[in-house]
């Protein structure tokens, strides 16, 4: 097996990766609705009342998908990733409801970046545990999108993760993956309350801390900079199109979390060579 071309094991991470993108859709529309049932609930309890009885909102592997809209289940050809958004047009079979365009990007999307990192590491350990990198830092970056939240019940797993595998030791020694998730959280701590001190605003939340404290355990400290200043770049970039399109009001807050994210990966794939080039570019080399 391990004989086989890398195009082919980048085409065989295209394909796993899109299938993988149409079940992160699925995460990213019920995990945060999970969550906030069980808050309810642990409310309930902490105030030692009887819970309403709101029904819990579906599991996110037991049911399966069905149109928001019209609650009618899909056939399997609509739940192709990509080509089954693009037959149906963007509408329900059933109910002509437009369909989130969310869901071929995020299939897409996901197809692209497994493929990227199977062609970068090859076929073995190091690939698949990138594969597993990139679906957790979509999952966030999609639920952080929609909700302003980025939720414990992923970027802890990413964490300890990226701990656990420095044990092998697979990207960085442990001494590296501590040390990077113990300053990736400290350095936005840091930024966050002498904002708040000096502005009396809150910029970021406790969830940009924890991923970046999670990216610094799969990276090591020395990315933690090189992330902070790419994910400002492409928020600045991003945002700024955004305002200047008047999709988005200056004052609205924006989650920084995909930005964080999207810089964790660039630097996970390409870090290596940015650094190269910029060593040249500044004449240090
Ligand atoms: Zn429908």
């Amino acid at each position: 097996m391990l004989e086989l071309p890398l195009w082919a094991w980048t085409l065989a991470a295209a394909v796993l990766g899109l299938l993988v993108g149409s079940f992160l859709n699925v995460v990213i529309l019920r995990l945060p609705e999970r969550i906030k049932a069980e808050w309810r609930l642990d409310a309930f309890d902490t105030l030692e009342m009887e819970p309403d009885g709101q029904p819990m909102p579906p599991g996110i592997v037991r049911e399966p998908s069905h149109c928001p809209h019209c609650r009618h289940p899909l056939a399997a050809r609509d739940n192709i990733p990509v080509f089954g958004w693009l037959l149906l047009q963007g509408k329900c079979r059933y109910c002509k409801a437009p369909i989130s365009i969310q869901y071929p990007l995020v299939e897409l999307l996901c197809g692209m970046l497994s493929a990227a990192v199977v062609w970068k590491f090859g076929p073995g350990l190091p690939a698949l545990a990138g594969l597993v990198f990139t679906w957790m830092l979509l999952a966030l970056s999609g639920i952080d999108f929609r909700t302003q939240y980025l939720p414990d019940q992923l970027n802890y797993p990413l964490l300890w993760l990226g701990l656990l595998l420095s044990l092998l030791p697979m990207f960085v020694l442990p001494a590296s993956a501590i040390l990077g998730a113990a300053i990736g959280y400290l350095s936005l701590w840091s930024v966050y309350w002498l904002f708040k001190l000096l502005t009396g605003k809150e910029g970021m939340g406790y969830g940009d801390f924890k991923l970046l404290a999670a990216l610094g355990a799969w990276m090591g400290p020395g990315a933690l900079l090189p992330v902070i200043l790419l994910s400002s770049f492409i928020g600045a970039l991003l945002g700024g199109t955004l305002i200047l399109l008047r999709k988005h009001g200056r004052d609205v807050p924006m989650p920084f979390g995909p930005f964080i994210a999207a810089a964790g990966w660039v630097w996970f794939i390409a870090g290596d060579w940015l650094w190269l080039h910029y060593a040249q570019l500044s004449g240090m080399q």
